[in-house]
């Protein structure tokens, strides 16, 4: 498959300062026990047991997993299901705060000497990647493979989003610790930077940063959605091409989000795991939108209503705009991976009328891939399987480009995220 970067041109609209974030409190959180990509973790904790900030209520399970801590001090109400966001339902710790936020006293900075040490404290630091895709962080790191780069990916290029900007203006401390100890330890040759140029202020912190360093650089992009899909940001910023079904270390590449490297680096300072998260609430409903910093697990509501509810909330999302997922329930929790939480009034969140395919071809003009999507939903209702892979379902990364270009508002990424799912179901019913 060809690889072409084009993308498309997205008013930003980002009104939050990336400057500052108010801390929030919350009288109780409900942690669900799968908040990453792979197995959920094994609650270890039930109804009566009293917590700390930072005490593990979720054990890793085996293979691709993440342990999961409380993020409040409190005690535990008990282990529930939940309703996930993407559909699935799954095992949520509730824990009632006591209003102290007392950290748990067995927390200490991990001891690093080599490479295994480093592995297992991003293992039990329960990092995932904070970008949003939610992949273990040790499990990015566990390789055979010669680490070349380490592409710390800054672009955040979804409108609204500004809580990667925040991170990069007050945390690059916590990045350059994460960076020297990364470096140190997986033998990283190369670190890129990789920022759109429509952040000034966090281009010139990141260059003060990579400074420090005789083999980190800046790379300033285009301001391009999506500029910061992990295969765009691996081509952009090395002239690397990941191929089809392949992942960055193919190519000696490691991607990761800056927030997900100043976690690690406050993780390897001071032990304390990953318990809460910047995120930005911002959208037409939404009376005073700012960065927040929200325990894990805090109702959504809850931030909601702390940066002011103007408007009836026709619809949210769980982060920006072209790849959020909507929020059917405002009680639901702040999950690891949310960098935003966006409230629209219905003048913002109406859904436009579909018409028919004029086939002017912009959705696979504007696919970063130049994959066609028509193509795929043709095979899609013809149950060609062979057919939907070789109009490249799978190198999909559901940017949304191609929905947002449609003159006839065919909702071509939710046609994509089918035919995905046909393929998977498909090979498994080969499998058995
Ligand atoms: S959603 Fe998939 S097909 Fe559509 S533009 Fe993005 S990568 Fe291309
Ligand atoms: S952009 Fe829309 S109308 Fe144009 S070819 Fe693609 S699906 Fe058809």
């Amino acid at each position: 498959m060809a690889f072409y970067l084009k993308g498309v041109k997205l008013s930003h609209k980002k009104n939050t300062s990336p400057e500052k974030a108010e801390k929030i409190s919350v009288n109780s959180v409900t942690i669900p026990m799968s908040m990453h990509i792979g197995r959920p973790a094994n609650a270890v904790v039930k109804k009566g047991d009293t917590v700390a900030v930072g005490s593990l209520i979720g054990e890793a399970a085996e293979g691709l997993s993440s342990p999961v801590y409380s993020s409040v001090s409190g005690s535990v109400q008990g282990v529930g299901e939940i309703l996930l966001s993407n559909g699935m339902t799954g095992a949520a710790v509730t824990i009632e705060s006591d209003g102290e936020m007392t950290l748990d006293s067995s927390i200490t900075p991990p001891t690093i000497n080599n490479r295994d040490d480093l592995i297992n404290a991003l293992s039990k630091s329960g990092i995932v990647g904070l970008g949003g895709a939610g992949f273990p962080t040790s499990i990015k790191f566990k390789t055979d493979k010669p680490i070349e780069y380490l592409i710390i990916n800054s672009a955040e290029c979804e409108p609204y989003i500004t809580s990667d900007n925040y991170t990069m203006l007050t945390k690059a401390d916590m990045m350059e610790y994460a960076i020297e100890t990364l470096v140190k330890f997986f033998g990283i040759k190369k670190v890129i930077i990789g920022i759109e140029k429509n952040k000034p202020k966090a281009i010139a912190k990141m260059r003060e940063l990579s400074g420090k360093f005789n083999n980190a650089s800046v790379k300033v992009l285009p301001t391009v959605y999506p500029q910061g899909g992990e295969k765009v940001m691996v081509y952009h910023t090395t002239g690397k091409v990941v191929a089809e079904g392949g992942l960055p270390i193919d190519v000696g590449c490691v991607v990761c989000n800056c927030t997900t490297v100043a976690e690690i680096g406050k993780y390897l300072k001071t032990g304390i795991p990953l318990v809460e998260k910047v995120v930005t609430v911002d959208g037409d409903a939404i009376e005073n939108p700012q960065n927040v910093i929200a325990p894990i697990g805090a109702p959504i509501k809850d931030v909601l209503e702390f940066c002011g509810i103007k408007a009836e909330i026709a619809k949210a999302l769980y982060g920006g705009p072209m790849m959020g997922i909507s929020v059917t329930d405002l009680e639901k929790p702040v999950l690891k991976n949310t960098n935003a939480l966006l409230a629209f009034s219905q003048k913002q969140a109406f859904v436009p009328k579909t018409t028919a395919c004029i086939r002017c071809g912009a959705c696979a003009n504007n696919c970063p891939f130049g994959i066609d999507p028509v193509a795929i939903l043709k095979s899609y209702k013809e149950d060609d399987y062979l057919g939907m892979k070789k109009a490249g379902a799978l190198l999909c990364m559901e940017c949304g480009c191609c929905s947002y270009v449609c003159p006839a508002k065919i909702p071509n990424v939710q046609n994509n995220k089918l035919a995905k799912e046909a393929i998977r179901k498909e090979a498994q019913r080969e499998v058995k």
